[in-house]
C-alpha cells in the first residue's frame, strides 16, 4: 500500500524558528553544486528560509548564513565543496556569528564526519532534510553546537517542499518535484545510496502546485526526479504512472509547456512514448534519455538492464511518433574494463543515433558502488576518450542545427541573450538555445523565430513575431 507522503508548507515551522527577534534580518547565502534537482533543492531553501525572516543576498559577505549545497555523484565536485567551504575562512574569522552549512548529498554522504572535513562548517544537512532548516539554525543559535540531520524521510512521513510563486516574480519556468530517491543501483552512481529509495508525490499535489505557479504566470514547468520515469502513485484503486500525470498536468490552464527530467530508458512504456503523439500538447518534442554506454557488456556490468538494441528500437519508437522530437543524453567514458573495442561500440551508437546534444563525462569512482572496486583507468586514458567521444557528438550537434536553418521555432523568450547587441535568448520546444534580435518587451511571451545560423550548441534566427495560439 502506498504510504501517505506530507505535503510541506514552508510555513510550517515560521513560530519557532523565526528570525524576527533579531535585531535585523540575517542574510542569507546559497552556493549550488550539481544537478537540476540541487538548483531546485537551492530554490527551495532560499524561498523557506524568506518566509522564516531571512533576507536572500546575493554574495558571501553580506550573508549572516552561508549555505552550499553539495553533489557527490563525481569525485571532482566534492574537492570543490571543501575549498569553496574553506575559502570562508576569513569571512568566518572575521564574524564569528556567520553560519556555515553544508547540504545535499555530500553531506548525506558523510553525516559528522564532515565536520572534521570542513571544521569550519556548523551546519550540516542532507536533501531530506531541508525542511528542518529553520529549526536547525534556531537550535544552533541558541545552543552554539554544530547541528547535523542527514537521516532520510521515515517511510511513513515522506516530506515534498512546494515551490510557491512569488508575488512579483517574472519566472516563466519552474521546476516541480514529483518523486525522490531511485531504486535502480546502477553500479557506478551513488545516488541510491544519498537520495534513497524512490518515493513517489501525490499527483493531485502535483497539480495542484502547477496550477498555483502557472496562475502567477509560469508558462514552462519540468517535472523532476532521479528516475522520473519511474512514477507511480496509488490513489486506492486508481494507479498513477508518469503518462496519466502528463496528461493531466497539461490541461493546466496558463500551462504551455511541459518536460520531464531524468528518466530511466527502461521505463519508457508505450503509454509514455504515446504521450508525444500530439495528444498532450504542452509536452516539448524533446527526450533525454540516458545510454550511458554504447557496449553490451560494459552496459551489463554498469546494471543498466538493458542492450544498445533496445536502446536503438526506444529512439525509433520516438522518432515514429514524433519526427521532429531532440534527443539529448549522458554518457560515460573510462568505466573499468572498458576496452577499445567496448568505447567504439559508444561512438558508433552516437554515429547512429545522432544526439542533439550530449553530456558526456569521465567516470570516477564513488563510495559503496560496486564499480568503484574494479580496476581504474588513468585520468590520461579517460580525458583522451572524452576528447574524442566529444569531437565527434560536436560535429554532429552542428550538423544537426545547421539543418535546422531555414525551419521557424516557436521559442520562450527568456531575456536578454548574454551574447549582447541587443539580441534576445530564449528556448526552442527541442530545448535549444535560440538567439535573436528583438524587442524586450518581448520577454515572457512564445515568438517564432526563423532560423538563419546553426552553431554546435545554439541557434540564431530573424524573429517572426509572436506566436498565435487558437482561443481554447
Ligand atoms: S537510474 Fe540514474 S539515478 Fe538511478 S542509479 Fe541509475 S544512474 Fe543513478
Amino acid at each position: 500500500m502506498q504510504k501517505e507522503i506530507k505535503h510541506v508548507e514552508a510555513t510550517e515551522s515560521s513560530t519557532n524558528s523565526s528570525v524576527a527577534a533579531s535585531d535585523k534580518q540575517r542574510g542569507v547565502y546559497v552556493r549550488t553544486f550539481g544537478c537540476q534537482m540541487n538548483v531546485h533543492d537551492s530554490h527551495k531553501i532560499l524561498q523557506l528560509l524568506s518566509r522564516e525572516g531571512y533576507q536572500p543576498v546575493q554574495t558571501p559577505e553580506e550573508a549572516d548564513v552561508i549555505l552550499v549545497n553539495t553533489c557527490s555523484v563525481r569525485e571532482k565536485p566534492e574537492h570543490k565543496v571543501l575549498s569553496t567551504v574553506g575559502s570562508f575562512r576569513e569571512l568566518k574569522e572575521n564574524n564569528p556569528e556567520l553560519v556555515i552549512g553544508v547540504g545535499g548529498c555530500f553531506a548525506r554522504q558523510e553525516g559528522d564526519v564532515l565536520l572534521r572535513k570542513a571544521p569550519l562548517a556548523d551546519l550540516i544537512f542532507g536533501p531530506d532534510n531541508i525542511p528542518e532548516l529553520p529549526g536547525m539554525l534556531q537550535r544552533l543559535y541558541e545552543k552554539r553546537k554544530p547541528v547535523v540531520e542527514v537521516a532520510f524521510d521515515k517511510a511513513d512521513d515522506v516530506r515534498f517542499l512546494d515551490v510557491e510563486p512569488q508575488a512579483g516574480s517574472s519566472d516563466l519556468t519552474a521546476m516541480v518535484t514529483i518523486m525522490k530517491g531511485c531504486d535502480k543501483y546502477c553500479s557506478f552512481c551513488i545516488v541510491p545510496y544519498v537520495r534513497g529509495r524512490e518515493r513517489y508525490r501525490s499527483a493531485h499535489e502535483i497539480v495542484e502546485e502547477v496550477e498555483r505557479l502557472c496562475s502567477n504566470g509560469v508558462r514552462e514547468v519540468q517535472l523532476l526526479g532521479q528516475s522520473v520515469t519511474s512514477y507511480r502513485w496509488q490513489d486506492g484503486e486508481e494507479t498513477w504512472e508518469l503518462a496519466r500525470l502528463l496528461r493531466a498536468v497539461d490541461k493546466v490552464p496558463g500551462l504551455e509547456r511541459l518536460r520531464f527530467t531524468s528518466p530511466y530508458p527502461r521505463d519508457f512504456k508505450p503509454e509514455l512514448v504515446a504521450c508525444y503523439d500530439g495528444s498532450v500538447p504542452t509536452l516539448c518534442e524533446h527526450v533525454h534519455l540516458p545510454f550511458q554506454s554504447g557496449s553490451n557488456e560494459i552496459l551489463y556490468r554498469m546494471n543498466r538492464r538493458h542492450t544498445r538494441e533496445q536502446y536503438f528500437e526506444w529512439v525509433a519508437n520516438l522518432r515514429k511518433i514524433s519526427p521532429n522530437i531532440t534527443v539529448t543524453s549522458d554518457v560515460i567514458v573510462g568505466f573499468p574494463g572498458e576496452t577499445e573495442e567496448d568505447f567504439a561500440q559508444t561512438l558508433d551508437l552516437i554515429e547512429q543515433v545522432r544526439f542533439d546534444q550530449l553530456y558526456s563525462y569521465k567516470y570516477s569512482p564513488r563510495p559503496r558502488t560496486p564499480a568503484r572496486k574494479k580496476e581504474q583507468f588513468t585520468e590520461e586514458e579517460k580525458t583522451d576518450r572524452l576528447y574524442r567521444l566529444q569531437d565527434l557528438q560536436n560535429r554532429i550537434s552542428k550538423e544537426k542545427n545547421e539543418a535546422l536553418v531555414g525551419t521557424i521555432q516557436e521559442v520562450l523568450v527568456e531575456g536578454p541573450s548574454r551574447k549582447g547587441g541587443g539580441q534576445l535568448t530564449g528556448r526552442s520546444r527541442g530545448n535549444k538555445s535560440v538567439n535573436f534580435l528583438g524587442n524586450p518587451a518581448l520577454i515572457g511571451s512564445l515568438v517564432n523565430v526563423k532560423i538563419t545560423e546553426g552553431f554546435h550548441n545554439s541557434l540564431m534566427g530573424d524573429c517572426l513575431g509572436a506566436v498565435e495560439k487558437d482561443a481554447q
